[in-house]
This record gives C-alpha cells, structure tokens and sequence, in this order.
C-alpha cells in the first residue's frame, strides 16, 4: 500500500509538490484562523527558568532558557513545526540557570529580537550570545531602550523599570516583565530579591496582578509579604527543580504565599505549567503532572 503510494508520487513529482503547497497553504491560513488565545507556559527545566508566550496575534516571547537542552525540547513540543524563529527572547539576567539554555534554542531557532543587559553579561554562554545574535542579525536590545512591547489589541509587555546602579548584584538586575494580555495579568519577576522588591512596589502603587511568577525559585532572599498584599495575586508559579541543592521552595516563603491565600504551582511537581487567556478576561490552567 504505501509502496503504491511511494512510487505514485515519485512518478507525479510536480502533482506531489503541488499538493505539499497546497497543504502548507491550508494548514497556515487554519493557524491564522485558529482562536485568538493567550497561552503562557512555564517550562519544565529543572532549577531555572524558562517561560514561553503566545500572543493572540502569534507573537511568540521567550523569557529566559533554562539551564540545559530542556527549553528547546519542550519548544518543539509546544511551537507548530514550521515557526523557526522568535520574535522577542529576554535574558533576565546572566545566572546559567537562565541563559545556557538559550544556546541550544538558538540553534533551532533564530532571534529576532534579543533583549538582555550586555553590559552585565561576561560570561562564556553571554558571549556566545552576543555572537549568534550577530550572526542572526538579530536586533539587540539594550532594556532601557524598551518599554512596552505592544502586541495587537488588548495585549501587552511592559519592562518595568527598577534602579540599576552598577554595584547590584545579578539577580538584582533582573528584567522585570509584566504581561497584561486579554485581562490575564502576569508578573515576571526573574531572581529580584526583596529589597528590590519594595523599589518595584513604589515604583508601580498602581499595578495590579493574576499570577506572580515568584522571583528567584521562592529562595528566602525573595518574595516579600507586601508584594502579595499590594499587587494581589491569586496564584503563584515557582520554576523549580526537584531535589535542588539549593533547598527551593523555602519552606516559609510557601507559607506565605499559604498565608495570603495564593494557590501554588510548582514546576517540580506540576511540570509544565500552561495558562490559557481569553477575551472574556478568564484563563484556565493546566499543567502536566497533578500534584503528587
Ligand atoms: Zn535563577
Ligand atoms: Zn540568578
């Protein structure tokens, strides 16, 4: 049978390009038309970070790596076969546990956009970076020179802005993202410790959040009481890995978050975490795994 089908397209080579055309056709002009949805996905990596999003408009963000080959695996996963690029990467800032990942991504796919503090990038992986960036001419960004990104009615990414004096250590610098897309309102928060924490607060009284992707794996340098009490979310993602030698999640920063009322997903326990948003200002989530 599909010896028959074998030869007959070898003998009808123009036929078969034809209706390979005519398949991609289809399948892109469905995609196009697929429902106008905000999907937000934090990556399975281990101990890092790696957060995908998809714009209703099919604006594809990456925010972080992860440490290792994982990231470009689970984007294989989760990006159609046909897309080779990404239109927005984000380094948060130059931990391995955010960065080395991007390497492997970079060979699957080319950067568009590349936003991350160069300056402050010294190390192998960062260099490497900065050369496939060149090598892709992608356009690289200083986050300064970046506010918002806007990505079609309704959708956003602000980098929020924090000071940056020289002396801060790296998770300090961290890029701060904030996702208000569809009503789902998402707060990236890379490792930023507390006392920048509190900078952010004043910074933005006004800022008001679903999820919170808690900073620096829920370590105890990180996540303030009155982060939760001021922005107000209700749910809480943790990118962590099982068994870490770090001991992340901090046992009383999970009680926190307990405390003021927020429903914890952990990427240890849950694998991928997947936020679907839609224009009725709702999301659902699913993750992988159920909680052990
Ligand atoms: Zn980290
Ligand atoms: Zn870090």
């Amino acid at each position: 049978m599909f010896k028959k089908i074998f030869f007959y397209f070898k003998n009808h080579l123009y036929l078969s390009i034809f209706i390979i055309m005519i398949v991609v056709f289809i399948s892109s002009f469905l995609f196009s038309l697929s429902p106008k949805q905000l999907k937000v996905i934090f990556l399975d990596v281990g101990q890092g970070d790696s957060i995908l999003i998809q714009t209703p408009n099919h604006k594809t963000i990456l925010i972080d790596g992860g440490p290792d080959e994982s990231a470009v695996r689970k984007l294989s996963q989760y990006l159609p076969w046909w897309q080779k690029s990404i239109d927005f990467v984000f380094l948060t800032h130059a931990h391995d546990d955010h960065s080395t990942g991007l390497l492997s991504i970079s060979q699957h796919y080319s950067f568009k956009n590349l936003i991350y503090e160069k300056e402050y990038c010294k190390t192998a992986t960062c260099k490497n970076l900065n050369e496939i960036g060149q090598k892709q001419k992608s356009t690289i960004w200083s986050p300064e020179k970046i506010s918002t990104l806007n990505l079609g009615p309704n959708c956003k990414l602000q980098i929020l802005k924090i000071n940056r004096a020289e002396k801060e250590t790296l998770n300090n610098r961290s890029l701060i993202t904030y996702l208000d897309c569809l009503g789902t309102k998402i707060l990236f928060l890379g490792d930023l410790e507390k006392k920048k924490e509190t900078e952010l607060l004043a910074n933005y009284p006004e800022l008001q959040i679903n999820i919170l992707k808690v900073a620096h794996h829920g370590s105890k340098t990180s996540t303030s009481e009155n982060i939760l009490k001021q922005f107000k979310p209700n749910l809480a993602v943790i990118s962590v890995g099982k068994n870490n030698k770090f001991n992340h999640p901090y046992p009383e920063t999970l009680s926190l978050l307990i405390k003021n009322h927020l429903k914890i997903y952990r990427t240890d326990e849950n694998g991928d975490i997947e936020i679907n948003g839609t224009k009725s200002k709702f999301y659902y989530l699913k993750t992988e795994k159920l909680n052990p």
